[in-house]
């Protein structure tokens, strides 16, 4: 007897098998013979074309195409669409890189228009690459009709959903300290944030803000307060300092003068044996002023309350001095605080996060280089109690890594606060594999929900649909589609591009006052366009209709775990926003691939490895 032939590599065999299925255009069969099976669901997470598919995306492709194969065998008609996210920072550092500029001034010069012809250029770089990788490990997805985000079609729907959110009265615009990216100019979102954590060496710096009298006299005992600070840069900008009401306050010695800080942290900042001079309520210190920092920032007129101490729960007793300096434009705590209490804003600093060329010592310098500067300065004032440097986590732009910081800036919102318990509710209902993602990861990120920070200053993008009246800030009109606009601004060109610079030019008049109605500058978060997919991909509400009702909820979909905080999240954000619920009934997520660091592979790391 015969042993049967092997083939001659493994290789040779699965070649083999995928040209059988390419001469007999099996998918499709599959699909035909399916066509009026029960349907199910899947929806398909857009990746960018603009970069070569890694070794990490094949994870994933696997586990999508073991759960859609297997409900095909059982005869269930599975869609599998295809879709390209195009839009957004990832296309535009790209585009950035091509073109040999960086930053906002380089685009600006070039002419918006050019910009976004070589974003709308580079976004199908690598469909190719992809679409073979996908035919090579047999991951069947329908390429024929897939979605595109940068489609006028995609853009008008997005535009409907963002209408639908502004008349449920869930859109709003504004001041607010957001996570910002000095390189690329913009603002980011929460979950944009949390994709970019990175362990770096910070200052960790104690400094003295000495207490006056009412009289506005330096104290006669020279007491100080005792601030902690991990941004050194915002001391300028310092309008207050907060303690926590139920903490309990100590004066003690110390650099040869009177400090005042938390009794629960006094001897891990000033050492053991600490020699305790008095004690205070939090009460007994609320409303004191002291001397600012450094005074380097002209004052405003309107000063009210500042370089005062206020209440405030936030403070911590575990780290810092229970003492909190606060500089409201440059934090989020800090921003409600301030306003709660009237304190003043101070933002020294420009859209490139650079200080104001006019401010001493740090004048031109970016903020984060001007942290020794700073200390050098407390300490010539006498005001240094002690620096250190710690390492912690810290956030970076999640596409071009430069360290983000956080500042008050005009931005719209959307007010998903307003839903956390409906999102927590229609995440019990999600089957989620393995279930701790949805308990743990998934559920606490929907505990901790923020505001969702929508508009980007950005180019390449889906445009704000929301025109504001020049003469009267609250008169806005959001547009819900093409035709809608068309009628509005009196008439489109034919084949009209909605994308900027375009759209920029279309005006329309204000329907509340004569005034005219300009658009708001922004784009929209990328993050948006693709959590809209399961209406965006069937160009709905303008068409398809029904087979948008038949695809909707998805049975199925597969992301890894970054995408907790990515797509999963704006999928149902905006579900639920709309009052659809959850969008995806069970989600399958993997883990990530490490190199040879230990670091997660990306294609923005550059650490991905050609599968
Ligand atoms: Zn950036
Ligand atoms: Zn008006």
């Amino acid at each position: 007897m015969r042993y049967p032939e092997l083939p001659e590599s493994l290789l040779r065999l699965e070649e083999g098998l995928l040209d059988t299925w390419r001469e007999e255009d099996l998918f499709r069969k599959t699909l035909e013979a399916t066509a009026h099976g029960k349907p199910f669901v899947f929806y398909e997470g857009p990746p960018t074309a603009n970069g070569k598919p890694g070794l990490h995306h094949i994870i994933s492709r696997t586990l999508k195409d073991l759960v859609c194969r297997h409900q095909t065998m059982k005869g269930r008609s599975v869609t599998r669409i295809a879709g390209w996210d195009t839009h957004g920072l990832p296309v535009e550092i790209e585009a950035e890189r091509k073109l040999g500029i960086s930053g906002k001034p380089g685009i600006e010069e070039l002419g918006i228009e050019r910009f976004n012809e070589v974003c709308r250029e580079s976004v199908f770089t690598y469909k190719e690459d992809w679409e073979k990788l996908s035919e090579r490990i047999g991951y069947w997805l329908d390429y024929s009709r897939p979605y595109v985000t940068y489609h006028t079609e995609y853009i008008e729907s997005v535009w409907w959903i963002l209408k639908e959110l502004a008349g449920r009265g869930l859109l709003y615009r504004g001041f607010k300290s957001v996570p910002y990216c000095p390189r690329c100019g913009t603002a980011l979102s929460s979950h944009e944030v949390a994709q970019g954590y990175k362990d770096i060496e910070d200052a960790s710096l104690f400094f003295l803000c000495p207490l006056l009298e009412e009289s506005g006299e330096l104290d006669v005992e020279g007491r100080a307060f005792l601030a902690w600070t991990t941004t050194p840069w915002t001391a300028p900008s310092n309008t207050g300092l907060a303690i926590h009401p139920d903490l309990r306050y100590v004066e003690a010695a110390a650099s040869g003068r009177r400090v005042i800080l938390a009794e629960a942290l006094a001897e891990k900042v000033l050492g053991d044996g600490v020699e305790i001079l008095r004690r205070y309520s939090a009460d007994e210190l609320a409303g004191r002023r002291y001397l600012r920092p450094p005074d380097l920032v002209p004052a405003p007129e309107e000063a009210g309350n500042s370089w005062s101490v206020v209440l405030e729960d936030f403070v911590s007793a575990e780290e810092g001095t229970g003492i909190v300096h606060m500089a409201p434009a440059f934090g989020s705590d800090d921003y409600t605080a301030g306003q709660r209490h009237q304190l003043a804003m101070l933002r020294p600093v420009d859209d490139r996060g650079r200080f104001l060329e006019d401010i001493p010592v740090v004048g031109g310098l970016f903020v984060k280089d001007a942290d020794s500067l700073l200390i050098e300065e407390l300490r010539k004032r006498g005001n240094l109690h002690s620096s250190a440097t710690t390492v912690h986590s810290y956030p970076h732009c999640w596409r071009c890594e430069s360290p983000l910081i956080y500042m008050a800036r005009d931005s719209w919102f959307a007010a998903t606060t307003t839903l956390k318990e409906e999102m927590l509710r229609e995440n019990r209902k999600i089957r989620w594999l393995p279930p701790e993602v949805g308990e743990k990861r998934f559920g606490e990120w929907l505990e901790n929900n923020v505001d969702w920070a929508l508009s980007r200053d950005r180019y390449w993008g889906t445009p704000l649909p929301a025109w504001v009246c020049e003469e009267e800030e609250g008169h806005v009109v959001w547009v819900g589609g093409l035709e809608e606009l068309g009628e509005l601004a009196g008439g489109l060109p034919d084949g009209f591009d909605p994308h900027r610079p375009f759209i920029d030019g279309i005006t329309i008049p204000c329907p509340s006052c004569d005034g005219t109605m300009r658009r708001t500058p922004g784009v929209v978060d990328v993050w948006f366009d693709s959590g809209a997919m399961p209406f965006a991909q069937w160009h709905y509400p303008f068409e398809n209709s029904e087979e948008f009702e038949k695809h909707f909820p998805a049975d199925f979909i597969c992301q890894a775990i970054d995408q907790t905080r990515g797509w999963f999240y704006s999928l149902l954000a905006i579900s639920t926003m709309l009052g659809r619920g959850t969008p995806f009934r069970a989600a399958m997520v993997n883990g990530h691939i490490l190199d040879e660091a230990g670091q997660k592979m990306s294609k923005s790391r550059g650490n991905a490895v050609d599968p």
